[in-house]
């Protein structure tokens, strides 16, 4: 259960604007994070589904969704949807953006074109250094080699207690498919989950949430607890 807990989901890719006509974007439906805010809304959480440019409907229930586009877009939405007691971030956010939006369609030429990228902002490990920290933090790592090294390391790095790594580049799994197949990882143990449909396997990666964060709990307690 996850009764009276507040839980603000991230979901689907970020598009970053070079023009008016064309972005840079993840490979990302969504659907893990819908499955996910679905089955929270199942377990009495009040759920903040914040999510990028993606073709699906509210599950029911959801107390609040709000849409957006860019990565920037996504970190102040997350920020404004704060308090809450977990946060998880299942959104593909694009890592780069360009410099400068163009106000006109770029014309094409016959060359090469270089772009100009900068860094977008993590807003998963930006919120888990802030004052506004979620209890419980849980990531996502889609990653095509060496899933655990770099799953592990994302744990440590972005300060986070629960993230979920799974292999993409492997048909029938990760980013637009309907099943997929995880490894929990915890700075204290592991576990594998799947291959599940992705509303199954939100339900076991809710149970996994909803036990870190009562140890969380009572291992920290706070003066509203
Ligand atoms: O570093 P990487 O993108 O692989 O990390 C994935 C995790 O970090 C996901 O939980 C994703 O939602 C989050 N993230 C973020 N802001 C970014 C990039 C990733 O919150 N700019």
């Amino acid at each position: 259960m996850l009764k009276g807990l507040r839980v603000v989901i991230s979901a689907g890719p970020t598009f970053e604007d070079i023009d008016p006509v064309r972005f840079i974007g993840n490979r990302s439906s969504g659907k893990m994070g819908f499955a996910l805010a679905a089955a929270a809304v199942e377990r009495c959480a009040q759920v903040v589904l914040v999510a990028g440019p993606v073709a699906l409907p509210t599950p029911e229930g959801v107390a609040e969704r709000i849409d957006v586009r860019s990565a920037q877009d996504m970190h102040d939405a997350v920020f404004a949807a704060m308090p809450a007691d977990i946060y998880i971030g299942a959104a593909a956010v694009a890592d780069y953006r360009p410099r400068e939006i163009l106000p006109s369609k770029l014309k094409k030429g016959d060359g090469i074109l270089q772009l100009e990228l900068v860094r977008t902002a993590d807003i998963i490990a930006d919120l888990a250094v802030s004052r506004e920290r979620p209890r419980l933090v849980v990531g996502f790592a889609a990653e095509t080699h060496d899933l655990e090294h770099y799953a592990q390391g994302k744990l440590r790095n972005k300060g986070l207690d629960l993230i979920v790594a799974n292999r993409v580049g492997i048909a029938g799994n990760g980013f637009e498919s309907d099943d997929n197949t995880v490894t929990v990882f915890w700075p204290d143990g592991r576990r594998n989950i799947g291959p599940l449909p992705k509303r199954v396997l939100a339900d076991a990666l809710l149970d996994k949430a909803a036990e870190r964060h009562a140890q969380l709990r009572d291992s920290t307690p706070s003066s509203t607890d």
